[in-house]
């Protein structure tokens, strides 16, 4: 049985009282809101705080707001609240269905939405217990030198997991981050790096607070998710969509890759092919044509890399075809 190491545990309240703990623990410290990243993380010694703050009894984070400027998502909202909000479900049902497809009930009664959106990055080498990773002396993410996927990258490639973030960016939403300096929100987005270790890019001691999105305006998105099991499987490769029509046409398009590297990666080639025409049979097989170049998986996760790269073109084809 895989044990947690020590750690002190502390309660906080408001979202003034996190960021202060978080702060005043320094780089030993770890926010966590269901756990169901973080302890298992912790139990393979990927990380090992010395404090964690809760934030499970911070009522702000769970709050959930609907209005014409469009809906705010606490960042502690249960995964299982948003894939049943009727709010959700009827505005932006790719994210609802998105949602649906992390792992499973049990999991998504305890998992959240930001705890989602901040997943560690994922590599077969590094989701083993600690034994497995010190016989083959660890790698570049965590305690050894060296990247066992592509020894002579300077970076790691672990990979970008999360399901929410591919339709999350499609849809325009915003990340809302707090720290002792005060509030500021930018797009989901920006808050990725295509690094597997330095993965994000907002400080260590930012609480994100919640996710915003634009109200649905026309806009209708769809997420198609490649794993090897109907359930219980993180992405292996996977799609957000978002388009806007103007009459029978397209007058703009997201389209999001997650699973294929550090980040998500934006498929502008293929929205670009989309964009004027009307959304046909034609017009998805030219956008889905344009992901599979961009497209540049790694042998690190469940399938052949080359499989998932040709992958794409289908799974950028249902998306589409969803929106129809
Ligand atoms: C068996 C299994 C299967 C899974 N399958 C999937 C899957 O299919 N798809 C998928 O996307 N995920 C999957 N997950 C991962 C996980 O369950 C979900 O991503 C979940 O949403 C994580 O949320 P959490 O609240 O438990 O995060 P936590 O574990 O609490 O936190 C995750 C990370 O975010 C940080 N954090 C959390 N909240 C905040 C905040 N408000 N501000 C700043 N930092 C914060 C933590 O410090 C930690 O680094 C799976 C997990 C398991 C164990
Ligand atoms: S991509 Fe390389 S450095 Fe990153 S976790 Fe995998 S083996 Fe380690």
């Amino acid at each position: 049985m895989m044990r947690l190491p020590r750690f002190r545990y502390i309660v906080a309240r408001t979202v003034a009282e996190a960021v202060t703990i978080k702060a005043d623990a320094g780089p030993g410290g770890a926010y966590v809101a269901g756990g169901t990243d973080l302890y298992p993380n912790m139990k393979r010694r990927q990380q090992t705080p010395g404090v964690v703050v809760g934030l499970s009894r911070v009522p702000e984070l769970s709050a959930m707001r609907f209005g014409s400027d469009g809906a705010f998502l606490g960042a502690g909202v249960l995964l299982s609240r948003v894939e049943r909000e009727p709010r959700v479900r009827s505005a932006y049902p790719g994210l609802a269905h998105a949602v649906e497809t992390i792992s499973t009930p049990p999991l998504r009664n305890m998992g959240t939405l930001g705890g989602n959106v901040l997943l560690d990055t994922r590599c077969n080498y590094y989701d083993q217990n600690y034994e497995w990773r010190q016989a083959i002396d660890f790698c570049m993410k965590k305690d050894g030198t060296i990247c066992w996927v592509a020894p002579a990258s300077p970076r790691c490639l672990a990979v970008q997991s999360a399901d929410s973030v591919p339709i999350l960016i499609a849809l325009g939403a915003a990340a809302v981050l707090a720290s002792p300096a005060g509030e500021r929100q930018i797009p989901v987005e920006e808050l990725y790096r295509n690094d597997g270790i330095h993965y994000l890019t907002k400080t260590p001691d930012e609480l994100l607070t919640g996710i915003r999105l634009p109200p649905p305006d026309g806009w209708r998105g769809s997420y198609r998710k490649l794993r090897r099991r109907g359930a219980f499987d993180f992405p292996v490769l996977s799609v957000g969509a978002a388009v806007r029509r103007e009459g029978d046409r397209v007058a703009e398009a997201r389209l999001v890759l997650g699973g294929v590297a550090s980040a998500p990666l934006r498929l502008t080639a293929s929205e670009a092919v989309l964009a004027g025409r009307p959304l046909d049979a034609g017009a998805i097989a030219d956008a889905a044509a344009a992901a599979t170049g961009p497209s540049r998986p790694m042998d690190n996760t469940d399938f052949s890399f080359l499989w998932r790269k040709e992958m794409t073109r289908n799974y950028v084809k249902a998306a589409l075809t969803a929106l129809l």
